[in-house]
């Protein structure tokens, strides 16, 4: 069968970022199958036709972007559930999650696909929450996305309703989630190692995972919980990973905050890749100012992923706003405009967040040979005028409210702004009847602050 070829043709900006950064005005693509064939100036690229062609008239196409943290199976159900000063909220999260049936785990994955594509995300990494990966592959399969997954696993006493095996039983698990998923989707699912925290997992649980990764040839992620500011060495969190081993290239630690200068070296020194929530730590009063090193990591040269953790967390998945808080709390909080500029927030979220999770071979830039995952913007906007510099402009002016089209492997599945794989209103009715039963089996849910009547 011959491939099916697609063009995107003639966008006001093309940000590739690729090695040299290009910006290409008045640019095409061409697609063939699930790759970029050819990219130019569209004058250059005139006589090369395709089986479909996409008009990219003042739009700004930008790579496919990455979210490293997104817990996606349950939270669209019963958002904005937990009120600011809730108490204990992850054991809440975890308690519903597990209360959760496969076909209601299904469709608010698919839900929250619906919200990450149409912002412009095309690939996350689930840390492992999903309960019924079987229910969730068809999600993942009809939303055409790329995802990283697992199962996160402990075998430690903790309260945050996490289930807890045996180590054996825990590793068993943690091997069989990756040999299920890996590769599947035309290589669009990857399979993870995902012991939960350094807190909740024994050392050989940790050491066993990181095996099964090397063996699987695949990497691990784990919550990363930085130690209180000012900890003697001995007692910070990451001190004790790499005592144990556990730093490396495969490894990627996720929300690292708090971290003292020695944990920044021992991060870069081993190659150990990070994933930031800022989103999250602000609404969490997590102390970014204080814990956030965001600029030290990216100086010492270590690879990091923006992430949104859940919508319950955070409570949004739009990586346009997740770079514009990259861009500018740093700003504030070191007193000083030059931090983390709006070029270095688009590669956290685009080519530096794909080598984080492993991927920039495939993904993260606009380039020949890698898969055509592409967003593109419509700038017929007020909020995106004057255009003069679409990288400020999309890392401080835009929201993701502004993408039109998004292609995941070279099929469409967002255009017009609209998913292209899901009826998405009859499928928000579908979720939000899924919260009403989880909160009643649960007991879960808080009296709004102001009296609804
Ligand atoms: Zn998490």
């Amino acid at each position: 069968m011959p491939v099916t070829t697609t063009k995107i043709e003639n966008a006001r900006f093309l940000l590739t970022v690729d090695d040299r950064r290009r910006i290409i005005r008045d640019a095409s693509i061409l697609i063939e199958g699930d790759t970029i064939a050819a990219v130019g100036k569209a004058v250059d690229l005139a006589d090369r036709g395709a089986d479909r062609l996409i008009d990219a008239r003042e739009m700004v196409v930008i790579p496919g972007m990455t979210n490293g943290h997104m817990h996606v199976s349950y939270a669209h159900a019963v958002r904005g559930i937990f009120p600011d000063d809730v108490e204990d909220r992850l054991a809440y999260v975890f308690q519903m999650q597990s209360a959760m049936t496969a076909e209601e785990e299904h469709d608010t994955t698919l839900l929250g696909l619906v919200e990450l594509l149409k912002g412009g995300t095309t690939c996350f990494v689930d840390p492992g929450s999903t309960r019924f990966l079987d229910a969730a592959l068809p999600a993942y399969e009809a939303a055409g996305c790329r995802v990283m997954t697992g199962e996160h696993v402990t075998d430690l006493d903790n309260a945050l309703n996490l289930p807890i095996y045996d180590t054996d039983e825990a590793l068993r698990r943690t091997a069989q989630s990756i040999q299920k998923v890996q590769g599947l989707l035309n290589g669009r699912v990857r399979g993870w190692a995902m012991p939960f925290s350094l807190q909740v997992c024994s050392p050989d649980l940790l050491q066993g995972a990181l095996r099964i990764a090397r063996d699987a040839d695949t990497l691990l992620t784990l919550h990363h919980f930085g130690g209180l500011l000012g900890s003697a060495a001995e007692d910070l969190p990451t001190a004790r990973l790499h005592e144990l081993d556990l730093l490396g290239d495969r490894t990627v630690l996720s929300h690292v905050m708090n971290l003292a200068d020695e944990e920044v070296d021992l991060i870069a020194s081993s190659g150990t890749k990070a994933v930031m929530c800022p989103s999250t730590v602000l609404k969490g009063g997590g102390g970014i100012a204080q814990g956030g090193r965001l600029p030290e990591l990216l100086a010492a040269g270590v690879d990091v992923a923006l992430g949104t953790d859940s919508v319950n967390s955070s409570n949004y998945l739009d990586m346009v706003r997740t770079m514009n808080l990259a861009a500018v709390v740093y700003k504030d909080s070191r007193q000083d405009p030059s931090q983390i500029s709006a070029e270095t927030a688009l590669e956290l979220a685009t080519i530096r967040g794909a080598r984080a999770l492993g991927i920039d071979d495939l993904v993260g830039s606009i380039e020949v040979g890698k898969r055509a995952d592409v967003v593109l913007f419509d700038t017929r906007r007020a909020e995106w005028r004057a255009l003069t510099d679409p990288v400020r402009n999309l890392v401080y002016s835009a929201t993701a409210d502004s993408v039109d089209t998004v292609l995941v492997d070279g099929q469409v599945v967002v255009q017009g702004g609209r998913p292209t794989f899901t009826d998405e209103w009859r499928l928000i009715q579908t979720v939000e009847a899924h919260g009403t039963r989880i909160r009643e089996r649960t007991g879960v849910g808080w009296e709004t602050a102001w009296p609804i009547e």
